[in-house]
């Protein structure tokens, strides 16, 4: 239960430069339509090495400082507001973490995740590196109170594998296909235990250097062939086409935001196949349109955040199974105390690391 004080630990952002610290500040209020929750554990992302790194895509992004960081979490609501309706007390939640207005073009036809006035949980209002923060009920993701908590708060990162994988309804599924997963961070080995629970025939994995640790993980998930990006350079699209039967690969997932991975992801793909683009490119370059896209006749999808809902009852079903829920389980190499919060970012900048979680320990 929330303590009586008025006060809590956060990491707070509190200056437009690297690093973050620990702060002692007001508990969130909630409004009528929000619900209180106790953190549990929360995750490190990719945004939060940005955020702490302070690097330029962070400091164009980032309007409210200070502000509490992270997104990734599972928790307890320990307060509802007065018109909550759906959620409850104790009950074990995650957070969608793209806040919606719903009255907008794009909520009003279906494609809530690319809301025109949308929030995200601890870039744009307090997030998760606290001991308590404030959602909306909407947000509320109400999970299994049997699932483990440190899984359980993956689950948002997971969504965006799994939308990467199926990114709407109605998209050909993955049995018996051949895919190639192009970056093996977190969120790619993530796809890689997807595309195999959901049927997938050769899983094909890069992994940018020699990065042993994560090429053992691309095993762990499945991948039935794992190929260092660098060892392989240029031979890596014949390899993976020989291997197809010279077909080349189904479905690509550029998970790694090189621009040459993504120019290879083209390259390996069976004209008439489709690309899913998640990794985020550093800055504009230069690509072959004609040969990469229009005359490969491929299907491109761009992906960000998670269909709301759909993706989340995706996840759900996925994670009920006990095998794919070990091997997301297998992804967290590293829990820490959240004080350690600067331990934890380096682990991640180091590439050492898979998923980090971080534990309410002040
Ligand atoms: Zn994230
Ligand atoms: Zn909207």
């Amino acid at each position: 239960m929330a303590s009586k004080s008025d006060r809590m630990n956060a990491v707070v952002k509190t200056k437009r430069q690297l690093g973050a610290e620990i702060v002692n500040v007001n508990r969130p209020r909630i409004t009528d339509r929000e619900v209180l929750v106790q953190v549990e554990v929360a995750s490190v992302c990719g945004t939060d090495v940005h955020i702490w790194d302070w690097n330029e895509w962070a400091q164009r992004r980032m309007k409210k400082i200070p502000v509490i960081f992270g997104h990734e979490v599972a928790g307890t609501v320990i307060e509802v507001g007065k018109s909550v309706t759906s959620v409850r007390i104790g009950d074990r939640v995650s957070a969608e973490t793209h806040i919606v207005d719903n009255t907008c073009y794009q909520c009003k036809t279906d494609r809530k995740h690319v809301c025109k006035n949308m929030e995200i949980l601890g870039v744009d209002r307090d997030g998760v590196f606290a001991e308590q923060f404030a959602l909306p009920e909407e947000n509320a993701w109400i999970n299994d109170p049997h699932l483990d908590l440190s899984v359980a708060s993956i689950q948002e990162p997971l969504g965006n594998a799994v939308q990467a994988v199926l990114p709407k309804d109605h998209v050909e599924d993955l049995a018996g296909k051949n895919v190639a997963v192009l970056g093996a961070g977190p969120i790619g080995l993530m796809a890689i235990a997807v595309c195999k629970e959901l049927g997938a025939d050769k899983v094909f994995a890069t992994a940018g250097g020699f990065n042993k640790v994560r090429m053992e993980l691309a095993k762990r998930m499945g991948a039935d062939v794992v190929l260092s990006a660098k060892e392989e350079g240029n031979r890596l699209v014949k390899t993976i086409v020989d291997a197809t039967n010279g077909n080349g690969v189904d479905v690509a997932l550029e998970m790694s935001g090189d621009p040459n991975a993504l120019r290879q992801a083209f390259e390996m793909l069976t004209p008439g196949g489709r690309i899913s683009l998640l990794g985020i490119f550093e800055k504009p370059f230069e690509l072959d349109l004609n040969n990469a896209l229009i005359f490969r006749s491929a299907t491109v999808y761009g992906i960000t955040g998670r269909r709301m809902f759909e993706t989340w009852y995706q996840v759900r079903g996925l994670l009920a199974k006990p095998d794919f829920r070990e091997k997301i389980a297998a992804i967290i190499t590293h829990k820490l105390p959240m004080r350690d919060i600067g331990k934890a970012l380096d682990l991640i900048n180091s590439k050492q690391a898979g998923k980090v979680v971080l534990e309410p320990k002040w």
